[in-house]
């Protein structure tokens, strides 16, 4: 390539690629200011409005730029750049306004104005980006993820051949975005050529309701059924939105039949959401479903451990048992809390010390914690669920209609607080604490070989933790 109207191409067609790959603010705040200036042999220089500008681009877009632009012309292109502070207003007013004239259009501004400032939807590409931190080895596999993440690595190894479709469902920052973007990571990285479509349900609402505004549901029907992975995150955002609800039905149907692999994660089990027409919840119910859960002390404290393993961060492992001891909601406060106090100790350049994390982590922990869950609201949400009274869990009637919902209320008491069988027992009629025990084994073992018991047992807990 030699023609310099060629690189203006290769510029052009990157500011279209580039919106697949940020964000619309960053595009809006980073790419609009900055301009085709000129080309030399293997080089696009670009003008932007200060220093300032340059380093950032070069700090945060400069690899993306360049693998795009290799992509697109076949060769290693790499890029300069020039500050022309007098075209500020004018690159501005141009994004307003395309058409306005600047004042003195010298050839190098004349150049400039070759890369069209088309509005971030026009250039919104077809497939959204995979956030790149999500790879299976950043993944800390305990025993609350070990279904869900060998799953996942199934599936990435042999896309629509093991588990199709498959629901990861979960708590909030339990990691399910993180798997489902680690399936596609893993696949693109074995396999390029890989068609893979990763998007949020709300994405997709979006972009389906944008295609029938602007009559281009062919395309948008095109790009998913043209997938070779269709990877979509948080599903419950399609509750009480029939129509995408529909389309997602048809495309579901056309990639399931060509073998094509389906993921999808939830906040909950299917079977909870209320606005889903049954035909697509089958769909979801079809292939294998799997859940996170919360993590325990030794696998949140592994996850601290391994969030600090590349960093050359000076904090004991005292600390971090003191975090793994307080942060037990989820993955994500727990990075909060970590990211918090590395912040602390590297601006104030102080040690951490379990002193300054427990005052640095005290607003992060009165949010996180449990509130104190106490026995009489198990037992009301139990009963409940079950159209019986709080007082036959305490009573002495042993028909299965009552002694079934009393166990599984001893079974919720012994896994989400910290009262002993003993404890539990006088709270149940005075009742013996083998007879805690039993109850919650029996449960246990039914757990084993009935997995909707399991689900009516997670989402009777959820009931309880957020009871008023
Ligand atoms: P969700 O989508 O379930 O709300 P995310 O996947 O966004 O949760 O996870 C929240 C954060 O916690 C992310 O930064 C993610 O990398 C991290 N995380 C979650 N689970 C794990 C894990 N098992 N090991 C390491 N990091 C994790
Ligand atoms: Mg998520």
């Amino acid at each position: 390539m030699s023609e310099s109207k060629e690189y203006v191409d290769v510029w052009n067609q990157l500011i279209g690629k580039i919106t697949e790959h940020i964000s619309e603010d960053d595009f809006t705040v980073w790419f609009k200011s900055i301009n085709y200036q000129n080309s030399q042999e293997n080089k696009i220089i670009l003008s932007a409005p200060s220093t300032f500008y340059i380093s950032q681009i070069k700090r945060r877009f400069g690899t993306i730029i360049e693998e795009i632009a290799q992509d697109i012309s076949g060769e290693k292109i790499s890029f300069d750049y020039i500050v022309l502070e007098e075209d500020t207003s004018e690159a501005k007013d141009e994004i307003k306004e395309s058409s306005s004239k600047s004042k003195n259009e010298t050839t190098e501004s004349k150049k400039s104005k070759i890369a069209p400032s088309k509005s971030f939807k026009e250039v919104k590409k077809d497939i959204y980006k995979i956030p790149e931190n999500y790879t299976f080895d950043k993944f800390v596999i305990g025993e609350n993820s070990n279904f869900a993440a060998n799953a996942a690595m199934a599936i990435a190894n042999d896309p629509g051949i093991t588990y199709n479709p498959c629901l990861i469902y979960g708590g909030v920052g339990l990691g399910k975005t993180h798997l489902l973007a680690s399936i596609g990571n893993y696949v693109l990285e074995h396999d390029s050529s890989k068609k893979i479509a990763f998007v949020t349900a709300e994405n997709f609402t979006n972009e389906f309701i944008e295609s029938i505004k602007t009559k281009k549901e062919g395309q948008f029907k095109n790009k998913y059924r043209s997938a070779d992975i269709l990877l979509i995150d948080d599903i419950h955002f399609l509750e009480n939105k029939p129509q995408t609800q529909e389309e997602l039905f048809h495309t579901f149907n056309a990639l399931y039949e060509s073998n094509k692999q389906l993921v999808f994660t939830c906040d909950r089990p299917v079977s909870e959401l209320k606005e889903l027409t049954d035909r697509l919840r089958s769909r979801f119910e079809r292939g294998l479903n799997v859940d996170l859960q919360p993590p325990n002390y030794e696998t949140r404290l592994a996850i601290l451990s391994r969030k600090i393993e590349n960093s050359n961060v000076d904090i004991g492992e005292d600390v971090l048992q003191f975090i793994a001891e307080n942060v037990s909601s989820n993955v994500r406060d727990l990075e909060a809390s970590l990211t918090k106090l590395l912040a602390y100790g590297h601006l104030l350049n102080k040690e951490i010390t379990i002193d300054i994390a427990r005052k640095q982590l005290k607003n992060t922990f009165s949010s996180t914690k449990e509130t104190h869950i106490d026995i009489n609201t198990i037992q009301r949400v139990v009963a409940d669920y079950f159209s019986i009274s709080p007082n036959d869990l305490k009573g002495k009637k042993r028909t299965k209609a009552i002694a079934h919902p009393r166990q599984i209320a001893m079974y919720i008491a012994r896994n989400i607080t910290e009262y002993s069988t003993t404890e539990i027992g006088l709270e149940f009629g005075g009742r013996n604490h083998t007879t805690v025990m039993h109850g919650t084994q029996k449960i246990e073992g039914k757990i084993q070989v009935d997995s909707t018991l399991d689900v009516v047992i997670q989402k009777l807990i959820r009931d309880i933790k957020n009871y008023r």
